[in-house]
């Protein structure tokens, strides 16, 4: 495309609250035939929030509530804070937590009252060589929800479990982008149950779930040795490392400022419509100078 041509897709871009870093941004995303979006934040709304806790045994809710929300009070993750606001809701006293750690991918851990707690997923629990139950966590990952559980002194004192509803704009704008050409995959670190409710609901079929940062940006690499060319739509520090492999990385402006300095493009609104305007917008561009 020519440099006015660029100029002018540009400016149209940002009216639209489409934010194209160069000309490469523009015209590599005509050619790109696949998509991968991330689902928390990107097709999700980001703000997950509290919806169960289900102690295990003689472990009293609240009390399971309390540890984990005390513990996560040191996580920025937006799971911790849906923890921590939670927990507020039911006005508990939370404590201080010493020892803090977090497991990227995995969840947190750390002493709260001189006791051993720790909160994540099966790969957490796994690690700790603890058998994750899996009968009520599996029925609610059915229904979309992503479930956390909590272990204290080395045992599973229960789960928490959180729903990030879906936007509202995700499915029609997914419909578009499907008739715009692109193949569309889902990637994210959460569950593969949870991931096939949430990508069920919004007529995806492939699904790459249970991802960590790293295994994101090769699930971008692997696509584009076959011969892809490929884009990645994320809004998290867990997604830059594939918006950065990504043939166009597509940032959600809302989301981290990492994901947004590896991005060619990015999403002023933060959903998904501003990948359909900015498909047209390239698709348009080149087809005026061919
Ligand atoms: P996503 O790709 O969905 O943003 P992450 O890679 O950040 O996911 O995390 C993957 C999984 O690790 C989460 O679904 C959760 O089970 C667990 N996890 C990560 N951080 C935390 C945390 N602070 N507290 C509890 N669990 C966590
Ligand atoms: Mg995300």
């Amino acid at each position: 495309a020519t440099p006015m041509s660029i100029m002018a897709a540009t400016g149209r871009g940002a009216q639209a609250g489409v934010l194209i870093r160069d000309a490469e941004a523009l015209e590599g995303f005509a050619r790109v035939d696949t998509l991968i979006v991330d689902k928390t934040g990107t097709l999700t709304i980001g703000k997950p929030e509290l919806v169960a806790v289900v102690p295990e045994g003689a472990h009293d809710e609240d009390e399971v509530l309390r540890l984990a929300a005390s513990l996560e009070r040191g996580s920025e993750h937006p799971l911790a804070e849906a923890i921590v606001k939670g927990a507020e809701a039911r006005g508990l006293e939370l404590a201080k937590a010493e020892d803090f750690e977090a497991a990227t991918g995995k969840g947190v851990s750390g002493r709260v009252e001189g006791r051993a707690v720790a909160l994540g997923n099966a790969k957490m629990l796994s690690d700790l060589g603890i058998a994750a139950p899996t009968d009520d966590a599996d029925a609610r990952r059915d229904q979309g929800e992503t479930v956390m559980f909590v272990v204290v002194d080395g045992a599973v004192a229960g789960l928490v479990s959180v729903a990030d509803p879906v936007k509202e704009t995700s499915a029609d704008a997914l419909k578009a982008l499907h008739e715009l050409g692109l193949r569309i995959i889902m990637a994210t670190g959460d569950n593969a149950r949870t991931a096939r409710a949430i990508a069920g609901r919004l007529g995806i079929d492939d699904i790459r779930a249970d991802v960590s940062p790293e295994d994101k940006a090769t699930i971008v690499a692997e696509l584009k040795r076959e011969g892809r060319t490929v884009a990645m739509a994320g809004d998290g520090v867990n997604d830059a490392p594939a918006l950065a492999a990504a043939d166009v990385g597509i940032a959600m402006g809302t989301g981290a400022d990492v994901a947004i300095e590896s991005a060619g493009l990015t999403l002023v609104k933060g959903d998904l419509n501003g990948i359909v305007r900015a498909r047209r917008l390239s698709l348009a561009t080149m087809a005026n100078i061919r």
